[in-house]
């Protein structure tokens, strides 16, 4: 079986040097909020190329204290891809903000600039860009349409280490971004993890009092703040990781490239677009087929393992109910969601395997 994803593998290939950073952990004797992660955050700030990076214990938290950081709140408005992975909408909603939902580009998947703009009201306060599966949204357009209205836009890099939009690396293309370190992302801990990085020193500041039960300083608390931090063995992993992201990435790219040669032409199979402004970074290679279920089980037979990202848009989950949106509400986003299905991807995936899959698929619709 050619697996979605091996982490075993991915992570089997650092097992020495893990072992040499837990050492040094537990020989230093601190395990929180010390020289790894202080040094993490400024190897992560350097690699984007941004002033600040802040670690914190997940992705959703990123999200979450930078929109808490900007002081949004009930009544307030952000604006969200209605097609995302439903944590950048959790982060919104629990600070009491609404969610507002635009649709995305077809093609790209990422959320639409000219649908924005018929979105805005006096009451939005930022836009959430989300650079999903590793494509980077069109930040040109959206910074534009932000600085007209006085917004902020907040960066969802979850899914994204490194990619770039024409020669800036995401993470440093917006006010603030937040990335994931969750151990299926381009770069994984073993375990959660997650950080903001920003150029802006006051909310780099305000953000790791925030992820500290808002406090700089032991037991003086300036603002009510949580308990969100990324530890020493996490950030001492991700230490280790960091230097091989690129070598990844560009593992990632060669498979993909292998993927849209090897599918080429096929009838049914919409191949995934990468606008000319990204260095795309393969987060997930999604295609889409109208049916998608029946290829997705023929695979398995042929002994492919793929996924669906995401099977159920967040308007239509349970917990967004109460906003009253219905089956079409968000028609580009329910079709991405009915047809695509991501291909196995990732930094030990090879080329062999990679050929078998397209192979595989060919041979399946022919
Ligand atoms: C993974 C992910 C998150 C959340 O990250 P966690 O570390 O799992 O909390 C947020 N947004 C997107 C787009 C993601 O893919």
């Amino acid at each position: 079986m050619i697996p979605f994803l091996d982490l075993k593998k991915i992570n089997n290939a650092y097992r020495e040097s893990f072992h040499d950073a837990i050492d040094s952990v537990l020989e230093s004797g601190w395990l929180i909020l010390g020289e790894q992660t202080k040094s993490f955050e400024c190897n992560f700030a350097n690699y984007c190329g941004s002033k600040f990076c802040v670690g914190v214990a997940n992705g959703l938290d990123a999200l979450h204290l930078a929109l808490k950081a900007w002081g949004l709140g009930p009544g307030d408005e952000v604006i969200v891809p209605s097609n995302t992975y439903i944590a950048t909408w959790l982060a919104v909603s629990f600070t009491g903000a609404t969610v507002v939902p635009v649709e995305p580009e077809l093609d790209s998947f990422n959320i639409d600039p000219k649908s924005i703009k018929d979105s805005i009201t006096p009451n939005t306060k930022a836009i959430i860009a989300v650079h999903l599966y590793g494509h980077a949204a069109n930040m040109a357009e959206i910074m534009d349409i932000a600085y007209e209205h006085g917004i902020k836009v907040l960066e969802d890099a979850a899914q994204a280490h490194g990619a770039m939009f024409n020669s800036t690396r995401v993470g440093n293309l917006a006010d603030a971004a937040a990335f994931s370190f969750y151990p299926g992302k381009n770069l994984g801990a073993l375990g959660d993890g997650g950080c903001i990085t920003t150029n802006d020193q006051d909310l780099a500041e305000k953000l790791a009092s925030l992820r500290n039960y808002g406090s700089q300083r032991k037991y003086h608390n300036e603002v009510i703040g949580v308990n969100s931090r990324l530890d020493e063995l996490q950030s001492a992993f991700l230490n280790v990781k960091l230097p091989f992201l690129d070598s990844d990435n560009e593992h990632r790219q060669r498979i993909a490239a292998i993927y849209t040669k090897g599918l080429a032409g096929l009838k049914g199979v919409v191949l995934p677009f990468a606008a000319p402004y990204t260095n795309h970074v393969w987060h997930l290679y999604v295609i889409r087929h109208e049916q998608r279920d029946w290829l997705q089980n023929e695979l398995v037979k042929k002994g492919v393992s793929t996924m669906i990202h995401y099977p159920v848009p967040p308007h239509l989950q349970p917990a967004y109910a109460h906003l009253g949106y219905k089956k079409s509400s968000f028609p580009i986003s329910e079709l991405i969601h009915n047809q695509v299905l991501s291909l196995p991807m990732g930094p030990t995936i090879s080329f062999n395997e990679a050929e078998y899959v397209a192979e595989s698929i060919r041979s399946i619709l022919s």
